[in-house]
């Protein structure tokens, strides 16, 4: 050990010191110099071996190098820890490619029970019918009373209705604008009414608290139940896109007489009740769904919005938008629609 070599030492350090850039290096740096086993170090504990008189010249010198050395590490520390985070601007080579492809952006799109229902009112407004929407908060008259169905009528139970504290109703089904809608326009009419109904009962597969609900509504003089099986299928077979099989069952609902259900040929199954020799279970096994109820508007709530039920007749059905996307797409649970679940809505 010489002053020369010392020195080689020192400058080393220090260019190396220099050069560094990240705080990782520059620990590794203090543990190859000033460490336990570092260079420094190990000249220090070389001294004792020293016998002529230049030890104390030499342990002096390597103890200003080891300080000087000290010092410019934690110069460096601090510059290295306090420096602001790198920028693409700082970067010395700083290009921009104009031909990199970009990040893609996800533009996101209508949620499918809008598309569907945007769908179903195109093909009623070519059918000549004028689209309406429904009030979610009504009053009793026009969700109830107007419809055939006085205070303290039993029908009134058919639907475990959500009341407001103010006495409004979330309304149970899109007929509560027929009165609105009998009353303000003159036959021959056509309507068509969209809009959000509520249930006030549990949640399954097959049930949800909140539906969408289309409904129709036609008076002419001389309508039949013939016209409104008609137009029933022709909308259907439109929807669906193929030659949709309909049964009709009698029904009840107290604004219509007579009342009936229509019921489809199930879409997953194709009528045949069975899947994979397995019973279907979105029909049951029976081959058929209930759709929609219908029926002739109740002479009654034609005479409440002020038309003449003998010059008069007309017919309404109500159908459950949920339901006829469900059997379009082979949807097996309704509760997938309000989920907010990104991986179901993204296969529309
Ligand atoms: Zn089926």
């Amino acid at each position: 050990m010489n002053k020369q070599t010392i020195n080689e030492l020192n400058k080393r350090a220090s260019r190396e010191l220099e050069k560094l850039l990240d705080l990782d290096k520059l620990r590794e740096w203090k543990r190859q110099y000033l460490g336990k086993k570092g260079l420094i170090t190990q000249l220090i504990k070389q001294l004792p071996g020293i016998t002529d008189n230049k030890r104390p010249e030499i342990g002096r010198q390597i103890n200003q190098i080891k300080n000087d050395l000290k010092k410019a590490y934690d110069r460096k520390m601090s510059n290295l820890q306090n420096q602001p985070p790198k920028t693409h601007r700082q970067e010395p080579n700083n290009w921009f490619d104009l031909t990199a492809p970009g990040e893609k952006t996800n533009l996101g799109h209508l949620h499918p029970i809008t598309q569907m229902r945007q769908y179903a009112e195109d093909i009623f407004t070519r059918m000549g019918f004028e689209i309406f929407e429904a009030r979610e908060v009504d009053d009793d008259y026009h969700n109830f009373e107007s419809l055939n169905m006085p205070p303290q009528h039993p029908a009134r139970d058919i639907w475990d209705t959500f009341w407001t504290n103010q006495g409004l109703v979330l309304i149970t089904h899109t007929s509560s604008m027929q009165n609105r809608i009998l009353s303000t326009k003159e036959p021959p009419l056509r309507a068509v009414i969209v809009g959000r109904c509520f249930r006030n009962e549990a949640t399954d597969a097959r049930h949800e608290h909140t539906l969408h609900q289309i409904e129709g509504l036609l008076v002419d003089r001389g309508i039949t139940l013939r016209h409104l099986i008609g137009v029933f299928k022709a909308f259907l077979d439109e929807f669906y896109q193929r030659d949709v099989s309909i049964k009709i069952q009698p029904s009840y609902f107290p604004f219509v007489e007579p009342g009936i259900e229509f019921l489809i040929d199930c879409t997953i199954c194709r009528g045949k009740g069975t899947m994979n020799k397995k019973q279907c279970s979105t029909c049951g096994g029976s081959g058929w769904i209930e759709l929609a109820g219908a029926g002739m508007i109740h002479p009654k709530v034609l005479k409440e919005a002020g038309i003449d039920p003998q010059k008069y007749s007309g017919f309404a059905w109500g159908f459950g938008l949920d339901r006829l996307v469900m059997m379009k797409y082979g949807i097996e649970d309704i509760r997938h629609f309000h989920s907010g679940d990104l991986r179901f809505i993204r296969q529309f």
